[in-house]
C-alpha cells in the first residue's frame, strides 16, 4: 500500500510523505557523546524529519553537535530536552525502541521494515516514535518496557552495534522509503540533465537504414550473409533508448563516413542537427 495516499483517519484527505514524516519523533535517551546528537539531526533532515527528542541528555547540545549537524541546526535548536522518557513519549501512539540486542523481557522483536511500515499507519492516529539508547549501555530494561516493538537492524553478529547517528541515518532511510511508497524522488534538487527528448520510432528507423547502407558501404556488413547484425545492433541500440540529440550524432558520424555525398546534417560533435528533417 502506498502510505502517502492513505487516508487519514479523521479528514480522509490523503497524507502526503511529508506530513507522515512529520509525525515521527526520534527520540533520543541519555545520549553521552554531542557529535552523535548532531549526527542524528543531520540523518534526519536529510530524509525529511524533524522532531528531535532528547531524554536526560549526559551532554551538552554544544558547537561540537552542531557542526556535526552541518545545516540541520534547526533540527537541533527545535528539540525539547525532556526529562524522562514518559515526557518525550507524551502524546505518542505508538513507540518502537531500537536495540543492538535483543532482551528476554523486552518488547516483541519486529524486522526494520515489519516496524516502519505500520508506524507510518499509526501515526495516522497521532504522533510515533523512534526511541534510541546511550552509546554505551543502549537502552535500559525500563526504557524498553515503554515501547510496543524492539527493533534490531541486522548486523554483523559479531560487531553488531552501530554508532547511534548511523542507526538513525538507517531508520530514517527506511521511513522515508516507505512513507513514499518505496519510491521517494531521488534528489531534492533534480540535476539540470542535458539529455533530449526521445528519439521518435521512425527516427530510429531511418537510422537503421542509414547505419546499415554505411555498414555495407565499408564492407563491414555483407546484406547477403547477414548475420544477424542488424538485429543484434537493433538490441544494443534498443537498450539505449536513442534521444534527438543522439540520433542527430549517429547520423552526423555516418554522414561523416559517407562524405562523398555530401553533409544532409549541420554543426558538428554534439552540436550536430540535421539540415532537413
Ligand atoms: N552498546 C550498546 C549499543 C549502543 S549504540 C548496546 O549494546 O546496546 C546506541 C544506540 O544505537 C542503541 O541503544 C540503539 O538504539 C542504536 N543501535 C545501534 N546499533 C543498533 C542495531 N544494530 N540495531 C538497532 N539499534 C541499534
Amino acid at each position: 500500500m502506498n502510505l502517502a495516499q492513505a487516508p487519514n483517519q479523521t479528514s480522509q484527505t490523503p497524507e502526503t510523505p511529508a506530513a507522515l514524516l512529520g509525525r515521527v519523533r526520534i527520540v533520543l535517551c541519555r545520549t553521552s557523546h554531542p557529535g552523535n546528537i548532531g549526527a542524528a539531526a543531520r540523518a534526519m533532515k536529510a530524509m525529511g524529519l524533524t522532531r528531535l527528542y532528547l531524554v536526560q541528555p549526559l551532554c551538552a547540545v554544544d558547537e561540537v553537535a552542531a557542526a556535526r549537524a552541518a545545516g540541520a541546526d534547526d533540527v537541533l535548536a527545535a528539540a525539547p530536552v525532556c526529562a524522562s522518557l514518559d515526557e518525550a513519549l507524551a502524546g505518542c501512539v505508538e513507540a518502537v525502541a531500537l536495540s543492538a540486542r535483543l532482551r528476554d523481557l523486552g518488547p516483541v522483536a519486529v524486522g526494520v521494515r515489519e516496524a516502519v511500515g505500520p508506524l507510518l499507519q499509526r501515526s495516522a492516529e497521532g504522533d510515533v516514535a523512534l526511541v534510541f539508547g546511550n552509546e554505551s549501555s543502549g537502552l535500559s530494561n525500563d526504557e524498553l518496557q515503554r515501547c510496543q516493538k524492539a527493533v534490531t537492524i541486522p548486523s554483523n553478529p559479531d560487531f553488531s552495534s552501530l554508532n547511534l547517528g548511523a542507526a538513525v541515518q538507517v531508520m530514517a532511510y527506511e521511513l522515508r522509503m516507505a512513507a513514499f511508497g518505496g519510491l521517494p524522488p531521488a534528489l531534492a534538487t533534480p540535476a539540470t540533465p542535458f539529455s533530449s527528448a526521445p528519439a521518435a520510432l521512425d527516427e530510429v528507423e531511418r537510422f537503421y537504414v542509414h547505419l546499415e547502407r554505411v555498414l555495407a558501404t565499408t564492407g563491414f556488413h555483407d546484406p547477403a550473409r547477414p548475420r544477424r547484425l542488424m538485429p543484434k545492433l537493433r538490441r544494443l541500440f534498443g537498450r539505449a533508448a536513442l534521444e534527438k540529440d543522439e540520433i542527430n550524432i549517429l547520423r552526423g558520424i555516418l554522414d561523416s563516413i559517407e562524405k562523398p555525398t555530401g553533409p544532409r546534417w549541420r554543426g558538428t560533435g554534439a552540436d550536430i542537427e540535421p539540415i532537413e528533417k
